[in-house]
């Protein structure tokens, strides 16, 4: 991937899995709030678009820039910590693998993480990105107060509240402005007590009702077409830093089963695709049965180095298993060519006029498909199947929404693209690929 610290106007921009490419004319690094609010006016006046570069991992092109691209790399960092009220002001660039040992320090934690720390704050709060637990939501949830430069290089501070901003803030997609500044909430300092088995689909569905209100965080792989699923819970409990001995272990172990031998099963499908049935069993039947404890920060990521596409959506938890029962009948007939596991999580329902997850307790389901291969006509299924759910899908990820289908699983759009023409009004920050998937 290209280096933020290194860019130059004109050169190539890419995203992670590679899939959104873009030569933005300008590339800007600010240091200072002042500088963010000079570059927004330069835009302005120029009539050209603005993307904020986070990490750049998203799947679909909500941060690929058209004109300007802009990245906080240089803000990033712990301003302050309020330990009464247990919240925590970070700049927007800071990435996660950096926020918990900042916090850690102070005797403090965030409240919940998905499965990779390269993210940068203000890119994981601007998607809704989310780990897995019922009781808990999104990083945008733990967001207290946004700090923002608007489209008219306005800069705002906003406590949330049950207001129309607070609402739009929530999960934004960089429209309303550069996030320059957030503050979350926290929890104090804890670890987690990590166990991953096998079991059957046949048993998991039977008691997942019970087992996601059993456990802080279960999250499922599901092979296609196979009868095992891999399960891995967790649950906090009083502090425990893992030794640095068992850190090497644990880093060995995944580089080499979940990284290592799942790059080689990836490249014998992406060879002959008819394989990847009988490679998603024989994935299933490798998988390893673990437990580990350490400082949250240390277990909910995982390194990730096996590349893919991926497209997620939501949908009510009450649909879950029935969801599941026709994703495998689906596989079950051989007719897609699909070895990467499904990851199954769950999330509270939360506020938020862009929230997949608004309104109700729901199951989120992501499907990937290796790099390299194609991952057509699977996504399209997936599509097709996740209108029937009313799945919405993860805005950093994959989808094929339309407008139409946008504006009828958000019943607040409108509200949300009101606010947006009020702080962004000559659309710095809608790119053509934004306008096209909210605009009728
Ligand atoms: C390997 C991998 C694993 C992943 N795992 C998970 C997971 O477990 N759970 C999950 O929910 N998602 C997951 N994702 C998706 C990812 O968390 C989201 O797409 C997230 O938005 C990426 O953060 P980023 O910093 O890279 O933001 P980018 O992708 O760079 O940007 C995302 C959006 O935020 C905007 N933005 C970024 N910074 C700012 C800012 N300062 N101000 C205003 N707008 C801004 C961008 O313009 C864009 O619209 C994963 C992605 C990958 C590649």
């Amino acid at each position: 991937m290209f280096s933020v610290e290194k860019w130059k106007n004109g050169e190539k921009w890419t995203n992670w899995a590679g899939n959104i490419i873009a030569y933005p004319s300008e590339m800007h690094l600010p240091c200072s709030i002042e500088e963010v609010v000079n570059v927004v006016k330069h835009a302005r006046d120029r009539k050209k678009t603005i993307r904020v570069t986070g990490a750049a991992h998203s799947f679909s092109a909500v941060a690929m820039p058209e004109h300007i691209a802009l990245s906080l790399h240089n803000m990033r960092g712990l301003i302050s910590i309020d330990a009464e009220n247990q919240e925590a002001t970070l700049w927007g660039g800071t990435y996660l693998y950096e926020i918990g040992p900042l916090l850690a320090k102070h005797g403090f934690g965030l409240m919940n993480m998905g499965d990779i720390q390269e993210q940068s704050i203000a890119g994981a709060v601007s998607t809704g990105t989310h780990g897995t637990g019922v009781t808990l939501g999104s990083l945008s949830s733990a967001v207290t107060r946004w700090c923002f430069v608007d489209g008219n290089g306005t800069y705002h501070e906003h406590i949330r509240g049950t207001d129309d901003l607070s609402e739009a803030l929530h999960v934004s997609l960089g429209m309303l402005g550069v996030l320059v500044k957030v503050t979350l909430k926290v929890l104090p300092l804890y670890s987690l007590h990590y166990i991953g088995t096998r079991d059957t689909l046949t048993n998991g569905l039977a008691t997942f009702a019970q087992d996601i209100r059993q456990h802080r965080h279960v999250e499922w792989f599901y092979f296609p077409g196979s009868e095992t699923i891999q399960i891995k819970r967790m649950n906090a409990m009083a502090p425990v830093y893992q030794s640095e001995w068992r850190k090497y272990v644990e880093n060995i172990k995944l580089q080499m089963v979940e990284n290592g031998a799942f790059f080689a099963i990836s490249e014998l499908c992406k060879w002959k695709p008819a394989l990847s049935s009988a490679m998603s069993k024989l994935a299933a039947a490798n998988v390893v049965e673990a437990e580990k404890i350490g400082i949250s920060y240390e277990i909910y990521p995982s390194p990730r180095s096996v590349k893919f596409q991926e497209s997620e959506y939501a949908i009510s938890l009450t649909q879950f298993e029935a969801c599941m029962e026709e994703i495998h009948a689906m596989f079950k007939k051989g007719h897609l060519h699909v070895h990467f596991p499904l990851e199954c999580r769950t999330t509270a329902g939360e506020a938020g006029y862009l929230s997949p997850t608004q309104g109700q307790e729901s199951a989120f389901i992501a499907f990937h498909m290796y790099k390299g291969m194609s991952e057509e006509p699977y996504f399209t299924w997936v599509h097709n199947l996740m209108q029937k759910y009313h799945g919405r899908p993860h805005w950093g990820k994959q989808s094929h929404l339309t407008a139409q289908q946008v504006h009828a699983l958000y019943p607040n759009i409108d509200k949300f693209l009101t606010v947006r023409a009020q702080y962004d009004p000559d659309k710095v920050f809608f790119t053509r690929y934004l306008e096209q998937l909210f605009i009728l």
